[in-house]
């Protein structure tokens, strides 16, 4: 499938996606600031996604908590906010093409089954194959399974996920696969190697949709001509390139940015509590303070 850029003509439109699983801390505000920089820059819109699939996770105290550290903050964002959870069917309908395709199998493991194949193989001295961040690849067993053998599996209202067959998807591309990132130098091609990502997951047996199946199908539905992230999302990109390519999606152009890091030299997370923009306010410290401390 050829590369098709996004059609949109217009403005560049631009998006922050936090998840409102934790209150936002330097690191959500360093990559806020970067896409408010680079939309205004380019004179387009930036809009705010709330990635909430999560049920368990994302609270509407939390959401709140988001917003309104981002409202403090001073960051202006155009329309209405979208909020993942009001589009599960959008989910389920790209979901549906690709099973429809045979390109994606219900996956029975749990991650407790998963642990343990991973862990006994390993003990017997081989190496499991890792994903770009270091988890074990899904095994082959639920793809191997006979047509019957899936249908008499689901019969029994076993909880599944769905997978995508990485070997059967990749197979169907014409062409090899790339991305346009933005770079100091300009826009440069990066080819794209999802396989190294092994069968990933689609949606979840207690979640209709994956982070991957849901960042593509809202990039596309909002018109986002410019992902702006943080470096962590760097090699997940060449996944989101292989859903956009099977999907027929517009691919945006992206920049990874850098990472804001503790003292240790690890990347921040929401147990960073120090470091919770909720948390600097309470202390005094100012939105502007907010901005230098994120290098802006
Ligand atoms: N929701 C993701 C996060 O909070 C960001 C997703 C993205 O920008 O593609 O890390």
């Amino acid at each position: 499938m050829p590369h098709r850029m996004n059609q949109n003509h217009d403005r560049p439109v631009f998006r922050f996606a936090p998840s409102p699983n934790g209150r936002l801390h330097l690191g959500h505000a360093l990559s806020a600031l970067e896409n408010e920089r680079r939309a205004k820059a380019a004179g387009g819109r930036l809009l705010l996604r709330i990635e909430d699939i999560d049920r368990a996770r994302c609270t509407p105290a939390l959401e709140k908590g988001v917003i309104e550290d981002l409202r403090w903050l001073g960051i202006g964002f155009d329309g209405p906010v979208f909020r993942q959870s009001e589009h599960f069917a959008d989910y389920q309908n790209m979901l549906q093409m690709l099973i429809d395709r045979k390109l994606a199998y219900p996956a029975f493991m749990t991650r407790g089954e998963v642990k343990r194949l991973v862990g006994e193989s390993e003990a017997s001295g081989k190496t499991w194959p890792r994903d770009p961040d270091g988890a074990p690849l899904y095994p082959d067993r639920d793809r191997r399974r006979s047509r019957q053998e899936r249908q008499d599996l689901l019969a029994t209202g076993m909880r599944h996920a769905f997978r995508l067959d990485m070997e059967e998807a990749l197979n169907t591309l014409e062409a090899p696969l790339f991305w346009m990132e933005e770079t100091a130098d300009g826009i440069v091609e990066v080819p794209a190697n999802p396989s190294a990502w092994g069968d990933i997951v689609l949606s979840r047996s207690d979640a209709p949709s994956s982070y991957h199946l849901s960042v593509v199908t809202d990039d596309a539905a909002q018109g986002i001509t410019h992902v702006v992230r943080g470096m962590d999302l760097y090699h997940a990109t060449a996944v989101h390139r292989l859903l956009q390519a099977l999907l027929g999606l517009p691919a945006p152009i992206y920049h990874h940015h850098r990472l804001m890091l503790d003292e240790d030299g690890r990347k921040l997370s929401k147990s960073n509590g120090d470091t919770a923009l909720s948390e600097l306010r309470a202390n005094g410290a100012s939105p502007a303070a907010i901005r230098v401390m994120c290098g802006f």
